[in-house]
């Protein structure tokens, strides 16, 4: 059975249970007379956690802690060269992280995020004159390589095969379909230099692939892990939340000192892995205890009893918002930008509690 038909169904004895919760419970918390206009923002939920939720402006965002912070970037400059050992640089914005690594012969770059990659070439010629030969693609995301097109000449391209199968069905000239692919494991060996490309299953999107440079012990792998902040939204919008979990894990016992995470402002470190296992296991026992405690029908209007859709968004708000308080003690001033995500990452986790 298809997990749509399971929900559908599963919705159906949904709705029976409420149509008699909702006979016990008509004329309870829900009072009709001063019921706003249907499809409208009603009475908020009673003790919803004080974290403003999905889609509501805020007067003021909660500070961003110092250790989320990286260094400033020179505005005229627009970008941050940062040094990671032996011609190997992590080039930022402090938004956007991408890489390039100097050989006897030429310049590999490891993605161009569009934010910055008009001035990927001014940064590169601040250490080497030699040109760009290979272009590595750490996924499909234009974020990440939208930027690719405008490095001009005739690299190699090298990616996953998923990434290719993305990039050729999204047919975007501003990102030039791979020349090289594998399908598990890839090892360059340009001059004295070496980066050695695996991949280990949709952890983000398919064909996301983890970048090693083995001499200077600096691992890049993007859109997993999020040095000293808050995931992205929904985790960074993952198609399959245990595997990105389990991907975070994978990152914490591989031998890198540095980590390129291809997001925020400042390298990454183990602690930060650490960190985010943390923070993602706190997210799941909070969602899972939610889960087990909300009950399914609790004060919404009983003229929706016949909407499966209503009862499951209505359960779901009070699911998030129960796993959103008790998240907030610990990690709100932990985390940068816990206010922007933590409703999004409670939605992305109960939903994965229910399906996965
Ligand atoms: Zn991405």
């Amino acid at each position: 059975m298809s997990r749509l038909i399971r929900l559908i169904a599963s919705t159906a004895v949904y709705s029976i249970l409420a149509t008699s919760a909702l006979a016990d419970t008509a004329g309870g918390e829900h009072n009709a007379s001063t019921a706003a206009p249907a499809g409208h923002t009603g009475v908020p939920f009673p003790s919803a956690p004080e974290i403003a939720p999905i889609g509501v402006r805020l007067d003021k965002y909660m500070d961003v802690p110092e250790a989320a912070k990286g260094p400033p970037i020179d505005p005229a400059k627009g970008y941050r060269l940062e040094k990671l050992g032996r011609g190997l640089y992590m080039v930022t914005d402090n938004g956007y992280q991408s890489m390039f690594m100097v050989y006897e012969s030429g310049v590999v770059v490891v993605d161009a995020p569009p934010s910055y990659a008009a001035k990927l070439k001014q940064a590169i010629a601040e250490v080497t004159n030699l040109p760009i030969t290979h272009i590595i693609y750490s996924h499909s995301h234009t974020d990440h390589i939208g930027g690719a097109g405008l490095l001009g000449g005739h690299p190699v391209i090298v990616a996953q095969e998923e990434t290719k199968r993305l990039l050729l069905r999204d047919a975007d000239p501003a990102r030039p379909i791979p020349t090289v692919v594998f399908k598990t494991s890839y090892r360059m060996q340009l001059g004295s230099q070496r980066l050695e490309l695996s991949y280990h299953g949709d952890g983000h999107e398919p064909g996301n692939i983890f970048i090693y440079a083995p001499e200077q012990k600096t691992l890049m792998v993007v859109d997993i892990v999020f040095p000293g902040w808050m995931p992205f939204r929904r985790f960074a919008v993952a198609h399959d939340l245990p595997g990105w979990m389990a991907q975070v894990e994978m990152i914490a016992k591989l031998p890198f000192d540095k980590l390129v995470a291809g997001h925020v402002a400042r390298l990454g470190t183990r602690a930060d892995v650490l960190t985010q296992i943390e923070f993602d296991n706190d997210v799941k026992s909070a969602a899972a205890a939610a889960l087990k405690t909300t009950p399914f029908v609790d004060g919404i209007n009983p003229a929706d009893a016949g909407n499966p859709w209503a009862l499951t968004d209505d359960y779901t708000a009070r699911v998030a918002g129960s796993c959103v308080k008790t998240l907030t003690p610990k990690w709100s001033n932990r985390l940068g930008a816990f206010d922007t995500f933590v409703w999004d990452e409670c939605y992305a986790m109960e939903q994965s509690l229910r399906v996965d």
